[in-house]
């Protein structure tokens, strides 16, 4: 089901892990947004870009914005990412493979 509140896909029959409640509770639809994860800011702009490049309908939300950066850094922001409904199996598949992929240079060496 899926949490019109949150827009968040929940298991079935059971209330929305989020907010507890079930009244909002309906079928997904194919163009819902629907909660995928949350990724610090490097890779949630790379996230973006691979989404981008096939055509996933997805949105972005950054909790904080402006001034925790502006301080600490841009890796303190956290994106969320929401995807429509119908790309959802899509989006999640993206999502692993790149983060399956090695961050560390080639030769297996993490650069100072
Ligand atoms: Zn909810």
């Amino acid at each position: 089901m899926y949490c019109s509140r949150c827009m968040l896909l929940t298991p079935d029959s059971s209330p929305c892990p989020q907010c507890g409640k079930s009244d909002k509770l309906r079928a997904p639809q194919d163009d819902d947004m629907c909660f995928l994860l949350e990724e610090d800011a490097m890779f949630g702009d790379m996230l973006a870009d691979v989404f981008r490049q096939n055509d996933v309908s997805f949105a972005y939300k950054q909790p904080r914005e402006g001034w925790m950066s502006s301080i600490f850094g841009a890796s303190f922001d956290k994106h969320r990412f929401y995807v429509a409904y119908s790309d959802l199996d899509k989006a999640r598949s993206l999502a692993d493979s790149l983060f399956a992929s090695d961050p560390v240079d080639e030769d297996g060496e993490i650069r100072p």
